[in-house]
Order: structure tokens, then sequence, then C-alpha cells
């Protein structure tokens, strides 16, 4: 693992702005017999975001990918924790060791998050330009002349018409679509290098989920920061991505260049789920579906966590957990197929009902 904390200054102008490794979310899972079981909720997840890049993390819920997300900013809700030997590094820092003030001047700062939904993350008795003009009083040394001006200019930029009146009212006053801008708004405002945003369409209409993705990718473009955003929706990735990681049961099991996942998945998890998405033209009357769903931490099938729902399953899958394998340039999966690529072919080729 390459991190800024090297010496080389070239290597540390090409370390990732974010750098993952071995991470591991455990909650207490206690029985009577034994109140000391835990059990693994994020297990020996790794990845890298570059400066500027734009990274996909999907999967169902429940597979990981928003606990994922919240240890990014060290906020795991109790009695949830990141187990030791797990490593987060952003931008040089590491976020698990770093004391409450420097990850209070990061948060916000350098790195910001968008939730899902913006009104139970918005304060319902301030206004929304008073929420937006808190994060420039905390971080800079603005009067509040310039901090009330740079607020009503950012909601301008994310697109908020007659911005001034807007910034005055209160969240409840305010459109889902509207208030998700003012979230995303308070993101920015800091120009952070890193905003994570977690499923930040799913409350909305599809006309403004469109827009809202179209805001994120032209903020991205203009202000060159990297994107991290967590979705179950694959037609979300290929609009947004240009890397993709695909979480199941707390696990990476497929990582790749967004064209290399949509052209040539490896695997059958990823596979499922491309299978899923609607198709204009498809005039079959329903959708292809993984069946089943993705089981608790606490109940994991033996060997491969895909094994119970997957249709390639044999019997090496019941025995062994498959490790994540490189499978092409930047490209990684983990399955056993991909060391018995017979199989692969022997199923792809099989007559089905
Ligand atoms: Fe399916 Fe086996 Fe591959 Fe797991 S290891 S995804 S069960 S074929």
């Amino acid at each position: 693992m390459t991190t800024a904390a090297t010496c080389d200054p070239t290597t540390a102008r090409e370390a990732p702005l974010l750098d993952v490794h071995a991470l591991q979310i455990v909650f207490p899972a206690g029985t009577r017999a034994d109140p000391s079981l835990e059990a693994y909720a994020v297990d020996g997840v790794s990845f890298t975001v570059a400066r500027g890049e734009s990274v996909c993390v999907v999967g169902e819920s429940g597979c990981g990918k928003s606990l994922t997300a919240l240890s990014l900013l060290r906020l795991v809700p109790p009695p949830g924790r990141i187990a030791s030997g797990s490593r987060i590094v952003f931008d040089g820092d590491d976020i698990l060791t770093l004391d409450r003030e420097r990850l209070r001047a990061i948060r916000g700062q350098h790195m910001a998050m968008i939730f899902q939904e913006p009104m139970t993350a918005l304060n319902p008795v301030l206004s929304v330009g008073e929420q937006i003009a808190e994060v420039l009083r905390v971080h800079t040394t603005l009067s509040r002349a310039d901090r009330w001006a740079r607020t009503v200019a950012m909601l301008t930029q994310v697109g908020i018409a007659d911005a001034a009146t807007r910034a005055k009212q209160y969240p409840h006053e305010l459109s889902g679509g509207m208030r998700q801008r003012v979230m995303i708004a308070m993101a920015l405002i800091m120009s952070p290098k890193l905003v994570i945003a977690d499923e930040p369409t799913t409350a909305l209409d599809v006309t403004i989920q469109a827009q809202i993705l179209e805001l994120l990718r032209d903020l991205r473009a203009r202000t060159g920061m990297a994107l991290l955003l967590i979705t179950h929706d694959l037609g979300v990735v290929a609009e947004m991505a240009s890397r993709v990681i695909v979480m199941y049961a707390g696990r990476v099991v497929e990582e790749a260049p967004v064209q290399a996942l949509f052209a040539a998945p490896r695997h059958p998890y990823t596979k499922g789920l491309l299978a899923a998405i609607p198709r204009l033209g498809d005039d079959s009357d329903r959708l292809l579906t993984i069946s089943g769903s993705v089981p608790p931490p606490t109940a994991l099938p033996s060997g491969c966590a895909f094994r119970d729902r997957c249709p390639q399953a044999f019997a090496r899958c019941a025995t062994e957990e498959p490790a994540l394998v490189s499978v092409g340039s930047a490209h990684r999966a983990r399955c056993h197929l991909i060391d018995e690529p017979q199989r692969e072919t022997a199923w792809a080729e099989a007559p089905r009902a």
C-alpha cells in the first residue's frame, strides 16, 4: 500500500487521495451461550480513490456499503466499531488515529458527505442559509456578511433560483429536490477534496434524480473534487463512475473500470445485478432478479458468502472462501470460477429452461 506518508516526493504526489486497507466493521452478536460473539458487517475491504476520481460502490441494501462510507468519517453508529488492523488514510492523515480536533477540521472541510434523506440531515429549526453559513463559521474566519454572500452564491451554483430568498427558508418549506441541492451546497461550500454521496437520489422522483446526478457530474468537472458515490442502482453507476466497486455481504466481490465491468463482468453477483437493469426494447414482461437476499453477517454461509444465491455454485464454494484476484487491468474479482474457467464455459454453454 502506498500512502502520502512516503518520503519520496514523486511517490507522495501519486499517492491516492483515499486509501482504505483491510477495513473491518464489527458489531456485538453475543448469545447467552457465548456473549463475546461478534459479527463482521464489513470484512477486509480495501480500495483507493485518486484525486478527482469518481468511484461508485454498488450492491443491495445490507451489503455494507453505507457502513463503509460512514467509517471514512469515523461515523460508524455504536455499538458498531472499526476493528484494529483497519486503516483509512485520507490525504496523508490516518483517519482512525486522528485527534478529535483534526478530525473535525477534515470533516466538512476536506471530506464531506451527502446523505440519502436531507430532511433528517438538515436542522428543522434553522434556515437552510444559516446551516450552510455555519459550516463557514466553523472552518473560516470570514465575516458574517461574507459568510452569507458565499452561502447565497453556493445555493445559486447548485441551481437554486432566487437563492437569496430561499436561503432564509426552513427545510420544510422546500421541495425534496431543493433540499438535496441544499445538502450538496453544504457539502461543497468548503471545496472539499472528496465528497461521499450515500444514495443521494433514492428519495427523489425520477426527473429530479436525473437533475441531481447531472448537477453532481457538473460540479465535479468544475471543481476537480473526487466523488465516492454509494448506490444500489447500476444505471447511476453507468452515468457517474469511472471505476466501480461491487460489494456483497461486507466484502468487495469485484472492482473494475466502469467499461470493463459492464462489458465483461466476472463475478456471478455482478452479472446478476447487470441482468436486472431494465433495457429499452426488451419486451419480456419481467426483470431478471437474483433470488433471495443478502444474508446478515451473523448467518453467512460457509465458503463463499454468495453461495446460497449463486446459480453457478459448486462443491468448492461451500468449503473455501474465494480470494479477490486480478482478472485484468485494474480488474479484480472474488470467485472460484476464475481459476476454474472450464466450469464457467460449461455453464455458459449449458441449455437452460
Ligand atoms: Fe458462485 Fe462459487 Fe463464485 Fe461464490 S465462488 S460466486 S458461489 S461460483
